[in-house]
């Protein structure tokens, strides 16, 4: 099976090649076909994504990604953005569940967070009207809020879920979020067996920090669910944990929620666990069951184990002893 592999820049390749060392080592064969972006493939070829990355997602459909930086301020934009969109991966899906050997302020948190990928804030449509006056666009349109929302029921009938959530600022952004919540309530009414519930973002963020195990899957435009995402990984461990898929109707990007980490790479200490993870739901998508849920056993045994863990996890350990300790749990 081929598969894309973007190792992007910082942490990007020491993480990526932990991966692909664990997915080899859990029994599956692929054969990676490496493609360039970020850092190095600015300097390379002018672009930090080159059309023929682009090209080979295109030919092979999957790709396991690591992070890449976007040069500030030299008029380039976003990697991610630019990607999302020229591939429509319309959807960001980001499970996150409490981990064994993690102590966090909660137990049991299992929820999913749906975000959609293409427009809104985050989209970056941005533009100076005069000097010192910018503005940036808040597209939303009826048909990106219609199939995000439809993605996140699937997910939930298809995961045995019950509740979504929409996530919105509608009593202020009165036309976008009116829109959003409009079609969010006309696709939960063809839903009748799972429920639904609507409520403010900020609200949200709260009931996050006082009790995140009452949500089920959430679902929100862009922007939101960038730091909605970023503050469900600190309920459950960390960047270092979470993975992400990146998914449309005919291409995934599979991809963790952290960043390219500049403050520690190239020192051998980040923790490959969100991008193995990643993989794992790769592995899932390709129908690689069994060998997806082997990887996420080795995950949970090792982080039991507390052997070889990372500085994030509290371990003395580093890249390179956490991965030996995630082939070694893999078991036979
Ligand atoms: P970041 O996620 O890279 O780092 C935030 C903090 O978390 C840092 O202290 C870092 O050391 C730590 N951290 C992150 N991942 C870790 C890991 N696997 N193991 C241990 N510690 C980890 O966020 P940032 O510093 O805001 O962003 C840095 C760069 O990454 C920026 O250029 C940003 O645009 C880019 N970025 C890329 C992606 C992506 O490619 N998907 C996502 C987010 C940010």
């Amino acid at each position: 099976m081929k598969v894309v592999l973007i190792e992007g820049d910082g942490i990007g390749p020491e993480v990526t090649a932990a991966a692909c060392r664990v997915v080899r080592a859990a029994g599956v064969d692929i054969d990676w076909v490496r493609a360039d972006a970020g850092l190095g493939a600015a300097e390379r070829y002018g672009e930090p994504l080159p059309e023929q990355t682009l090209d080979l997602i295109k030919h092979h459909r999957v790709a396991l990604k690591g992070p890449c930086t976007t040069p500030v301020g030299k008029g380039f934009r976003s990697i991610n953005v630019r990607l999302r969109q020229g591939l429509d991966l319309y959807a960001s899906l980001r499970p996150v569940r409490t981990l064994p050997g993690i102590k966090t302020p909660f137990e049991a948190v299992d929820l999913i967070v749906v975000r959609e990928n293409t427009e809104g804030l985050y989209a970056g449509l941005e533009h100076q009207v005069v000097p010192g006056v910018v503005e940036s666009l808040r597209v939303i349109t009826r048909t990106a809020a219609d199939r995000i929302v439809r993605f996140a029921f699937e997910q939930a009938r298809h995961s045995d879920r019950h509740l979504v959530t929409f996530c919105h600022k509608a009593d202020v952004m009165r036309l976008s979020d009116g829109l959003f919540l409009e079609c969010a309530r006309a696709v939960a009414d063809e839903y009748p067996f799972i429920r639904f519930d609507e409520k403010p973002i900020d609200n949200v963020c709260m009931e996050l920090a006082l009790d995140p195990t009452k949500f089920d899957v959430l679902v929100m435009e862009n922007l939101f669910g960038d730091v909605i995402s970023d503050l469900c990984a600190g309920l459950v461990g960390g960047l270092g944990v979470v993975p992400g898929a990146n998914l449309g109707t005919r291409y995934a990007v599979f991809e963790a929620v952290h960043g390219s980490a500049p403050d520690i790479a190239g020192k051998g200490l980040a923790n490959p666990i969100a991008v193995v993870r990643s993989a794992a739901m790769l592995l899932d998508h390709v129908g690689e069951r069994a060998a997806a849920a082997r990887v996420e056993r080795a995950v949970a045994r090792t982080l039991e184990a507390k052997v070889g863990l990372t500085r994030d996890l509290g371990g003395d350990g580093n890249t390179a002893s956490i991965t030996d300790q995630l082939v070694k749990n893999l078991g036979s």
